[in-house]
């Protein structure tokens, strides 16, 4: 063991060398630094396709580490016992991290915080995650948002901290501890066969999502504020991952897209308020953590919703066979790619909480188990807006109608044929690619008739509504 202090730099969804103030501080003291990642219930318990998008994101950081001179050291089991192995193994005085926001991550950093303290090891975290942090933006009379355009009005002239280069080099300490190697978290393992067709859609890493910023800023942003509305253009950022990641930090895109909206250009202010929306999001799984997994508006929890996530219409909406072309495209868009177009997520959420009367909880999990993006934030929020049960939220009557929309967004019929190959003679390939990602188990293929419309737009509509005025909304 040398005499040269060590810190820990744990890492969790904070998966870049930039703009990361944890990872900056700790290099700037001097010690030697060791950049760790705990594979703890945290992660374990994340769907199918973010573990995936977690391995792909380990291996680009692995690979980032090395060239600045340094290494990762991988562990798996609870944080608090592995940090106390490796604060043993190798003599460190103190562990830093970047700060999560949501309920599971603030407890575990809680309980770890005073613990390290308590046995005389310097603890501290850093912003990383969002712009503002929840108790620094607050209303007149001290309380906290409820409602996005006020929580925008309140940040959208706040000062957001300069985005920080990454060090230039990292010193660790040259005894390696023991390591796992990414292979053996098996993080690809929920995919069965879908994995081959999934890993052609994700680009990982830091660089990645650097090129994405750059390319967005340099063309789509000019449009942005009309064309990310249209789900077949590639017109949005498509940064969501990266940000899920911590690939990228939030600042970065804020600060880089600011002056082009000084510029005037209007899809830069679109797009600072969307990453806004983020920001929402993160205040209020703060304020309010029952956001993931109770009604946002105790009124909704005695809602009648359907809880049965076997129901033959819950079936066939996870598996786009509702025979409604939008949510049918959407859902394989989401199944194939690991993402979804918003206007497709606004849809199929309305069509699944409002038309199949069911549980926003069903469709959050279905999400979570899909999404490359999956954020506990963003995806809350997104669900109990949809519901009507959440801040903010679409109003209860507002019922999308996946026909008129289609008709709106996708008048030609890109989209849906992008996506689906039995309505096209000449199927494209990534309508094709669908039957080769899905479950054998769910036994159709691309020979099999598109289902009917398992209801009518309108009909959904009114039995809603029905429902609705029934229980007094
Ligand atoms: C039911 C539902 C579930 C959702 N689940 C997720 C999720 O798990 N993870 C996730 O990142 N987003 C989620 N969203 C929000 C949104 O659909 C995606 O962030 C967006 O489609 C990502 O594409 P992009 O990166 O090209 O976004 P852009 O349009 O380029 O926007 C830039 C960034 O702003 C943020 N952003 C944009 N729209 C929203 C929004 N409505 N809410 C919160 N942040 C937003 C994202 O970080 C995004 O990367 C959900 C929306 C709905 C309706």
């Amino acid at each position: 063991m040398s005499d040269q202090a060590t810190i820990l730099y744990w890492i969790r969804r904070d998966m870049r060398v930039s703009d990361n103030p944890a990872l900056s501080e700790a290099v700037n003291s001097g010690a030697y630094v060791l950049p760790v990642f705990i594979y703890d219930d945290w992660f374990s318990q994340l769907g199918a396709a973010p573990k995936f998008r977690l391995e792909k994101s380990l291996v680009s950081l692995q690979k980032q580490y090395e060239q600045l001179g340094s290494y990762l050291t991988i562990r798996k089991g609870p944080a608090r016992a592995v940090l106390r192995e490796l604060i043993n193994e190798t003599g460190a005085t103190s562990v830093v991290w970047s700060r999560d926001l949501d309920p599971n991550a603030i407890e575990r950093d809680t309980e770890i915080k005073q613990d390290l303290k308590a046995n005389c090891i310097n603890a501290k975290s850093y912003r990383g995650q969002v712009l503002f942090e929840p108790w620094k933006v607050s209303t007149k009379t001290g309380g906290f948002y409820r409602v996005y355009t006020p929580f925008w009005n309140s940040v959208k002239d706040q000062f957001v901290d300069l985005t920080l280069n990454s060090p230039n080099s990292i010193s660790s300490p040259s005894e390696r501890p023991p390591t796992l190697t990414v292979e053996d978290l098996s993080l690809g393992a929920a995919m069965s066969g879908g994995s081959n067709i999934l890993g052609k859609y994700i680009e990982a890493g830091e660089l990645a999502a650097q090129t994405k910023l750059k390319n967005f800023l340099d063309g789509p942003v000019s449009n942005y504020s009309e064309d990310r509305n249209i789900p077949h253009l590639n017109a949005t950022s498509l940064l969501s991952d990266h940000l899920a990641w911590g690939e990228i930090s939030p600042n970065q895109c804020w600060n880089s897209a600011f002056p082009t909206f000084l510029d005037g250009v209007m899809g830069a202010e679109t797009f600072l308020k969307e990453l806004v929306w983020r920001e929402f999001a993160y205040h209020l799984i703060y304020h309010t953590p029952h956001i993931v997994s109770k009604s946002w508006r105790e009124e909704w929890e005695a809602f009648p919703w359907r809880t049965d996530s076997n129901h033959e219409d819950v079936i066939a909406w996870k598996q786009g066979r509702t025979g409604i072309p939008f949510v049918d495209a959407a859902m394989r868009e989401m199944y194939v790619t690991g993402r979804m177009h918003n206007r497709g997520r606004m849809m199929v959420a309305s069509f699944l909480t409002k038309h199949l009367m069911t549980h926003w909880r069903i469709g959050l999990e279905w999400f979570s188990d899909c999404l490359i993006d999956w954020d506990p934030a963003s995806n809350a929020m997104g669900w109990q807006w949809s519901a009507g049960s959440g801040p903010d939220a679409t109003p209860y009557f507002r019922v999308f109608n996946p026909v008129t929309q289609l008709q709106k967004f996708d008048p030609e019929g890109i989209y849906t044929k992008r996506w689906i190959a039995e309505l096209s003679d000449t199927p494209s390939d990534t309508s094709l690619s669908y039957f080769n990602a899905i479950p054998k188990h769910w036994k159709f293929d691309k020979e099999s008739v598109y289902p009917p419309a398992i209801m009518s737009p309108e009909e959904g509509r009114k039995r809603a509504l029905e429902v609705y005025s029934n229980r007094g909304f």
